[in-house]
């Protein structure tokens, strides 16, 4: 994990999305154009309105997974990958089959989300980096090896077939607009995939007889699933009641 916090910035146009957004958020303040290149050399003179959430984190997914597996191996945990269904299981099983779980979970819907890396040996970033925009928003979290993931649509679609046209020159055109030096970055990989959400777009543990519904995760799988086991192993262990728990 990596503390270097979240750099939130907007173009001059944008300036009132940045004050709305500091407006409905915590633990911020706010940097001018001295401030942003303090924090990020590589933008200086390029951005001169921002918040920075001093106490933000970021993680590669690929690698968080990775070390997980490599901890839960240590402590004598094996994961065997087969395709199964709650019911073909005997005793309590926790279904955390993501969307695959709409068979079960009626209100359960896809949500399309699309991302694409870039790599740059020019730019050097220190941590997310947040640009407001009304309607192509970007995060770019910088990556080892000069490696930037730009992120991420969000469409109420179930479509899972590749990055679009549109979508391409909205992300790149967004992060030029950060950096004009992206325009010569290499592309390394285009992706798409659903994250499963609720109607509310809040995640929930439903239980359902000896079954354990963990889903719902949404946009934020990586930063509340720790919450979200945290309320399962407890419940499970001494029925405590948390707030994501549902009896059906
Ligand atoms: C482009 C994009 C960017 C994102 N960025 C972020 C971010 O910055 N921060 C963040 O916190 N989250 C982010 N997310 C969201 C995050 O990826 C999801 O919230 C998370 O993946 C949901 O986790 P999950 O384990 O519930 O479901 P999934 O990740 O979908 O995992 C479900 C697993 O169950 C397995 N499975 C399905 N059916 C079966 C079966 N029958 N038997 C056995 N296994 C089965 C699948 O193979 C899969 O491995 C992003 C998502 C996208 C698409």
């Amino acid at each position: 994990m990596t503390e270097r916090g979240t750099l939130v910035l907007a173009t001059e146009r944008d300036r009132a999305d940045l004050d709305a957004f500091a407006g409905r958020t915590l633990g911020h303040h706010p940097v001018d154009g001295t401030g942003i290149a303090r924090l990020e050399p590589g933008l200086e003179g390029r951005h001169r309105h921002g918040v920075f959430f001093k106490r933000e984190a970021h993680i590669e997914p690929r690698r968080a997974l990775a070390d997980l597996v490599g901890h839960l191996a240590d402590k004598g945990v094996g994961i065997e990958q087969v395709q199964v269904r709650p019911e073909d299981v005997t005793g309590p099983v926790i279904d955390c089959r993501g969307l695959a779980a709409r068979d079960a979970l009626g209100d359960l819907r896809g949500v399309r989300g699309e991302m694409i890396v870039l790599r740059s040996r020019e730019i050097v970033l220190h941590r997310p980096i947040r640009l407001l925009h009304p309607r192509h928003p970007l995060y770019v979290v910088p990556r080892p090896g000069g490696l930037f993931m730009l992120g991420a649509t969000q469409i109420e679609s179930a479509d899972r077939s590749g990055v679009t046209a549109r979508t391409a020159v909205e992300l790149m055109s967004s992060a030029y607009a950060l950096d004009p030096r992206f325009a010569e970055a290499e592309i390394v990989e285009m992706g798409t995939d659903l994250r499963p959400a609720f109607p509310d777009n809040v995640p929930r543990i439903i239980r359902r007889g000896c079954v354990l519904h963990v889903n719902g995760l949404f946009r934020h799988g990586y930063l509340i699933a720790p919450a979200l086991a945290r309320q399962a192993a407890a419940y499970l262990a001494d029925g405590h009641k948390g707030d994501l728990i549902h009896e059906d």
